[in-house]
């Protein structure tokens, strides 16, 4: 008996130094409940590991969502498929298993105006792709352009680019808004030559390539980026209104409008 009180007291140290929180949080209440119910000893073993094992996945996936910075309250629950007939609900849901695309490095492109759901969508998909446990990082273009600017500058580019290689998927938010400055750096092209084939893009634009001559350095640069961008890839078109005006209109009190377009 008292070899056993040794024991415990010693119990606390040694799951602390074998990093085992969940168990040293939580192995009083499942020691008293085993001894209560009679668990053979393989039970109780069994059911710590569990909950250390699950404990780890559930940091895991809390760490890989703060590292994702994704927009929050964006969830593909809170997205109102009807507002957007053209988009597939099921294709939207296979996308966030992201099994089938994202071993591929398969891209996924998202086009439509301002308002129709683009970030939302992209952001919710992002959510989904961390919680099934991939590693996601979601950014304005015009930021990631910066950064791997200022690498290049101190002569880290293609480092900076591998490091980002830890992400399943990078998600590129409005990649029309870079900058015509920003543009004379080829730093965006090298990022899309470099994850080719091997690891996923999203991009939301609000036009389908016609404007995206201004987001590189010269036209050839422009088709090259593109050609690589679709040549694996899924595209969305979301033309529809924007949901911001949409809702506003609805919320305006009926006498302001006509009802069809209270509806539309
Ligand atoms: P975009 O990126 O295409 O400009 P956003 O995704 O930012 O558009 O959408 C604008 C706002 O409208 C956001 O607050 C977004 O959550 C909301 N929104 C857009 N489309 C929908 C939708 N179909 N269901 C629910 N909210 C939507
Ligand atoms: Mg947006």
């Amino acid at each position: 008996m008292s070899k056993i009180s040794v024991d415990a007291a010693r119990l606390p140290l040694l799951l602390n130094t074998l990093r085992l929180p969940a168990i040293g949080r939580l192995w009083q209440d499942i020691a008293a409940r085993a001894d209560k119910e009679g668990w053979p000893a393989v039970r109780l073993l069994s059911a710590l590991a569990e909950l250390e094992v699950a404990e780890r996945a559930r940091r895991r996936i809390e760490r890989h969502l703060a590292e994702a910075r994704l927009p929050p309250g964006k969830t593909l629950d809170s997205f109102d498929f009807n507002a957007v007939p053209m988009l597939s609900k099921a294709h939207v849901l296979a996308l966030a298993s992201g099994d089938t695309w994202l071993g591929k490095g398969t891209n996924l492109l998202l086009f439509g105006p301002p308002g129709s759901g683009k970030s939302h969508i992209a952001s919710a998909l992002g959510r989904a792709l961390v919680e099934n446990g991939y590693r996601v990082q979601f950014t304005r273009t015009t930021d990631i352009v910066q950064r791997l600017q200022a690498e290049r500058q101190s002569l880290q580019l293609a480092a900076a680019i591998a490091k980002l290689d830890r992400f399943d998927l990078l998600i590129l938010d409005d990649i029309s808004y870079v900058s015509k400055d920003q543009a004379e750096t080829s730093v965006l092209f090298e990022l899309i030559a470099a994850r080719y084939e091997r690891r996923s893009l999203m991009i939301t634009a609000n036009q389908p390539f016609g404007e995206w001559g201004k987001v590189f350095p010269d036209p050839a640069m422009t088709v090259a980026a593109i050609d690589r961008l679709v040549h694996h890839a899924t595209i969305f078109e979301m033309n529809v209104e924007s949901y911001r005006r949409r809702t506003a209109i609805a919320r305006k009190p009926k006498s302001d409008h006509q009802p069809a377009e209270a509806q539309a």
